[in-house]
């Protein structure tokens, strides 16, 4: 999937999260639990400012667990309500529910008081591409399709998704853009393949990953590629990366294209281990 961060694709995908708005009552913001902030949408506050959010970190199994549970510590400091999950495996689905329900409760409890027949919780997933969204309705739907035009308020036929009784979801997520006018995101977004390899030159993202995970995560790194010891030097550390998984192109020289993107593979393919780019602490840095 290609990204477009120009002015109007962001006017239109705004006015199409806006639209949708009207029939929900929680959004549930999807972001990688790898990169917290970076995989948020920095304008998602003005958009959504207006209904109850939660606020869900995806690939929980592929991010580092102690900053996983600080980076929730930290969005519940900020007032939201956080919960991690892992929508590939389907772990966390009830949290989801329990948690949308939550969000509500005393707008519904009110409601229910006044005599309104209780109904299920309208939710509508929203995040950046390649978040897990589609997989996370896909997890929650099961087969719960069902087609409602005709409820009241709704004019467009909308799609909703029965997920138990107590939550329906709009199937077709907000789709939302990530912000990459700062390098750092970006090389955060590439690496993790959050953004088309084709946008960023692909050996400085592994320059990037690479320095990182040699700062943070050392002894990840150094069983994966099977390192002696880890050098200072990134050349250095890409050429022994590179010789030992046979990156090479002729008369025997490091082939850094080559090296690069293996890199990169296996950091995406969660094979280095997890690993998280982002702390809450750092945030203003
Ligand atoms: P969307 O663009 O937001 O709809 O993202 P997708 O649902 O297409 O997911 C993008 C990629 O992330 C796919 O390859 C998914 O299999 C993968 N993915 C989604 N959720 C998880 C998760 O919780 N853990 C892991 N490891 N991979 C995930």
């Amino acid at each position: 999937m290609t990204i477009q961060w120009f002015p109007g694709h962001m006017a239109k995908a705004r006015r199409q999260i806006t639209e949708k708005l009207k029939f929900i009552d929680v959004v549930i913001e999807l972001v990688d639990a790898r990169l917290p902030a970076s995989s948020r949408n920095p304008m998602i506050d003005e958009i959504v400012s207006h209904k109850p959010r939660l606020l869900v970190l995806n690939k929980a199994d592929m991010a580092d667990e102690t900053m996983t549970r600080k980076w929730l510590q930290y969005f519940e400091g900020k007032g939201f309500k956080a919960i991690s999950i892992n929508a590939q495996a389907g772990q966390g689905m009830k949290e989801i529910a329990a948690a949308s329900k939550d969000l509500v409760k005393e707008k519904f409890d009110k409601l229910i008081a006044k005599g309104v027949k209780p109904r299920a919780v309208r939710a509508l997933i929203v995040g950046i591409p390649n978040v897990g969204k589609s997989t996370l309705i896909n997890k929650l739907a099961k087969k719960n399709i069902a087609k409602t035009g005709d409820r009241p308020g709704v004019t467009t036929a909308q799609q909703w998704i029965k997920v138990g009784k107590e939550l329906e979801l709009l199937d077709t997520p907000g789709v939302l853009w990530p912000k990459f006018e700062d390098q750092l995101v970006g090389q955060r977004l590439a690496a993790t393949g959050a953004i088309k390899d084709s946008i960023l030159n692909l050996q400085d993202v592994a320059v990037y990953a690479l320095r990182f995970l040699a700062e943070h995560y050392p002894k990840q790194l150094q069983e994966r590629f099977g390192l002696e010891f880890i050098s200072e030097d990134i050349v250095e550390l890409f050429d022994e990366i590179g010789k030992r998984r046979g990156c090479l192109m002729g008369g025997g020289m490091i082939d850094y294209d080559k090296t690069a993107e293996l890199v990169l593979r296996e950091l995406r393919a969660g094979k280095i281990g997890r690993f998280t780019f982002e702390d809450p602490e750092l945030l203003e840095e």
